[in-house]
């Protein structure tokens, strides 16, 4: 303000300033500190009761680079353009069928929740069916410190809680499903601190973290659910023989494909997540009298893929026996992942 009459009040207000700030100090140094900074920092588990890497796996992440490129928290590509949680998945909508808990990362209050949106996988072109349902199924829930935690996805059914109902860490809300904007089953975990989205491995505010990669000194995370989340989501989910190429979009419906009779022509196959470049997959089959009656390679991948399915068939029939197939993950030389079936063929 420039008129005069402004120029002639501004003594008098500075000196109210003053008062005030004076009063401001005081209370400063007198009042207690705000109770969300006396508690211990929250030490947040995994959304998810399952064995990350055996029967559960980190098939996305979210992108911490705020430009058009997608980065995820440990510098790799894990990730796409605008995603905001941490997705963690089962194989196939087959192990939809049988619970698999999806759990409060922090003690808090559930604020929201949502069930009655049915669990179908979404890998085609949408029509605009989901638009304000994407998350599915889901469950909100705040916690101390203006912490909120959000899961989406969850089993059309599943939801353990209402509104108001306390939980602790750990506690079950649901279970993982497919409901909403989903291409596989998982729960899509989402981290919020007063309003502001947050990246729980780095601790920091999702938008402000892409400079940040790969440090996780200041984790939200508890140190045993950091460290095994900063592991390699390379996954192999699958192996098997079967009758005919496999494609992924059934086998994350229906999961494991037929295996061949006697009769029938056989595939080994893989199915696999998160495999960078330059990786390929080594197959090998034994027959029942520990026989290799296959040794094939994969070309190595140019690019990276998120889901992957590899296979090689022979046109003739196996005899009636038990079979063990080896499949291994190789990068850069390395076995980085090795699956062992034992498969029986019979009439
Ligand atoms: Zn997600």
């Amino acid at each position: 303000m420039n008129s005069p009459e402004g120029a002639r009040t501004w003594p008098r207000w500075r000196g109210l300033a003053w008062v005030l700030l004076a009063i401001w100090i005081l209370a400063a140094t007198t009042a207690p500190a705000p109770a969300a900074e006396s508690e211990a920092p929250l030490r947040l588990g995994l959304p998810v009761n399952c064995r990350l890497g055996e029967d559960c796996f980190v098939q996305q992440m979210p992108d911490i680079d705020p430009s058009e490129q997608a980065l995820d928290p440990l510098c790799g590509r894990a990730t796409y353009q605008g995603h905001d949680g941490w997705d963690i998945r089962v194989r196939s909508l087959k192990d939809v069928d049988r619970p698999s808990p999806v759990i409060a990362i922090a003690e808090g209050t559930v604020a929201r929740t949502r069930d009655g949106v049915p669990d179908r996988i979404y890998d085609r072109v949408q029509d605009g069916d989901l638009k304000g349902k994407e998350c599915g199924n889901g469950v909100v829930v705040e916690h101390a410190g203006g912490l909120v935690s959000q899961y989406c996805h969850l089993k059309e059914g599943s939801i353990a809680v209402r509104p108001g109902t306390r939980v602790g860490k750990g506690d079950s809300l649901g279970s993982i499903g497919a409901s909403g904007l989903a291409e596989f089953p998982h729960v899509h975990l989402s981290v919020r601190r007063d309003g502001q989205r947050l990246e729980p491995l780095t601790g920091r505010l999702l938008d402000a973290a892409g400079e940040q990669c790969g440090d996780t000194t200041r984790s939200l995370f508890e140190p045993s659910v950091r460290d095994a989340l900063t592991r390699s989501t390379s996954a192999i989910l699958l192996i098997g023989l079967t009758n005919a190429p496999p494609e992924s979009s059934s086998l994350v419906r229906s999961g494991d494909p037929p295996v061949p009779t006697i009769s029938e022509p056989v595939i080994a196959w893989v199915w696999a997540i998160n495999v960078e470049p330059e990786s390929l997959f080594r197959m090998r089959l034994v027959d029942p009298d520990r026989k290799t009656i296959l040794n094939f390679e994969t070309k190595s991948l140019e690019g990276r893929k998120a889901t992957y399915v590899a296979y090689v068939g022979g046109k003739h029939a196996l005899r009636e026996g038990s079979y063990r197939l080896q499949v291994d993950l190789v990068s850069d030389g390395q076995n980085v992942r090795s699956t062992v079936r034992s498969i029986f063929i019979g009439p």
